[in-house]
């Protein structure tokens, strides 16, 4: 391949100020985690899409018209390029989770290996730290266990880890012979004890097919067994590693780089939702998507990638699953590293691989709290008792942002004097949402961290002011109001 180189969210009531707690450490819901890396995909073209001046035969490489090529990636805006290249990755990850990378905006993801090319990147990522000796993709059996490895000694998902992989090198990063990983890679046939008609003709097909690239066959070739392995065996903890991105930059073919990332984000797409299909992965799986490396920039350094190639070292990282909040695209983060893939993937089954291997980068913290950071943030009433005007009143919501420290608060309006509040996520999308009490009753729904979408008047009872208790799982109870009889809120 020429690579040449938390569970969130109690409400703590104490009068009027509630504490929006996430209990930090480890994901809550997820069971299953999906780790999948296209390689050698920039982060330029996973933030702002195809880049204009390799759009052609010159620079770029195309054997495809400029115009038809145009007419697929380039669109007028960044946010419409980059939506139409990766049509999942920001149409639903990007929503539904968080994605790490895109330094014009204040968000750094880098490997730390000092290196930029594969093997000590997929090392970094797996291992959760870099290892100086491995120089050269040629380096054979990976010394130190991955975390994958780690993790299949656990009764809970012994003989349900499984690495599925275009390059063959990863027999070697993940230590075929010792971790006894379930392995599909390379142009190694799968084979199967009782052949189906399809199952044959896929075999014959790994066998017959001109090896373009003798380190690994093209990424459809694998995704049709990773798809009948995950409907089979149903693994718990899975690596998925394409490789087309990386192949077709050092061939200088940038319109099939961008046809391949395009690929790929169908391959995920797929994935997600072949899983969210089965009872066994649906709101209980979490994908981290990234790159092993990244690549030079300008009209000919995008081929190459390494220390020569400035930039090589920055990544992207996006994480979604029913544990990680909805921010979308960071920005104004603190930058996070390839060597804390290791921690976060175990994190997510609910191990501490950190404390297992001290070498090992932490996990990720922010792709594991709902609120984001692991404080409790609080949100106050300000209406006075007893009410010295009438006028509107405001929610204050105190984000925490470290321990013990708030950052200044963010007011939401709310109806005239509200006596009483309560949280539970009510929409089941990982953040904690508000519900106050005064002479009526609102919903503030909580859109992302500490931003609550315009309140929903569920009830507007006048004269009445019902009190709300503490949320059980997913309501909230409408306590016995002033007048009227005891109620349930719920979605
Ligand atoms: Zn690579």
């Amino acid at each position: 391949m020429m690579r040449r180189s938390y569970r969130a969210i109690r409400i703590i009531a104490a009068g009027a100020a509630w504490l929006l707690c996430a209990s930090a450490a480890f994901a809550a819901k997820t069971q299953n985690v999906v780790l999948i890396v296209s390689d050698g995909l920039r982060w330029q073209e996973i933030f702002t899409g195809a880049e204009e001046d390799l759009l052609n035969d010159t620079t770029g490489g195309s054997w495809l018209p400029e115009e038809d090529l145009r007419k697929r990636y380039w669109r007028a805006s960044e946010s419409e390029r980059r939506a139409a290249l990766f049509p999942f990755l920001w149409g639903t990850v990007a929503k539904r989770g968080q994605i790490f990378g895109n330094q014009a905006v204040g968000s750094v993801a880098q490997v730390i290996n000092g290196m930029a090319f594969s093997y000590p990147g997929y090392n970094e990522m797996a291992t959760g730290f870099p290892n100086p000796a491995i120089d050269r993709n040629e380096f054979g059996p990976n010394p130190n266990p991955t975390v994958f490895e780690w993790l299949n000694k656990f009764d809970e998902f012994k003989g349900r880890v499984a690495i599925y992989g275009t390059w063959n090198a990863f027999d070697e990063i993940f230590n075929k012979k010792r971790s006894g990983l379930v392995m599909q890679t390379g142009w190694t046939a799968p084979k199967k004890p009782h052949e189906s008609a399809s199952d044959a003709l896929l075999r014959r097909v790994y066998e017959t097919l001109t090896e373009v690239d003798e380190e690994g066959p093209p990424d459809a070739l694998l995704q049709i067994p990773l798809l009948d392995y995950v409907v089979t065996a149903k693994p718990r903890v899975l690596f998925v590693g394409y490789g087309e991105t990386d192949d077709w930059a050092h061939q200088g073919r940038y319109d099939l780089v961008l046809d391949s990332a395009h690929r790929f984000d169908f391959f995920v797409k797929q994935l997600w939702d072949t899983m969210q299909a089965m009872p066994e992965y649906r709101d209980k799986t979490t994908f981290i998507i990234t790159t092993d490396h990244g690549r030079g920039s300008g009209l000919t350094e995008w081929k190459e990638h390494g220390v020569e190639e400035k930039g090589s070292e920055n990544i992207w990282i996006a994480v979604i699953g029913p544990d990680t909040a909805p921010l979308g695209e960071r920005n104004h983060v603190a930058p996070v590293t390839q060597a804390q893939i290791a921690a976060t993937v175990a994190a997510f089954v609910g191990k501490d691989y950190h404390a297992a291997v001290p070498r090992a980068a932490e996990p990720i913290a922010p792709v594991l709290e709902s609120t984001g950071n692991g404080f409790a943030s609080i949100v106050a009433l300000n209406a006075l008792q007893p009410d010295q005007t009438l006028g509107p009143d405001n929610l204050k919501v105190y984000l925490s942002n470290g321990a013990g420290a708030f950052a200044l608060p963010a007011y939401v309006a709310d109806g005239i004097g509200p006596l009483y509040l309560a949280s539970a996520d009510l929409n089941h999308d990982g953040l904690p949402d508000l519900v106050s009490a005064d002479y009526g009753v609102s919903l503030f729904l909580q859109t992302s961290a500490g931003v609550f979408a315009p309140p929903v008047s569920l009830y507007s009872g006048g004269a009445c002011r019902p009190s709300l208790s503490a949320p059980e799982k997913g309501y909230i109870r409408l306590g016995p109001a002033y007048c009227g009889p005891t109620n349930q809120l719920t979605n």
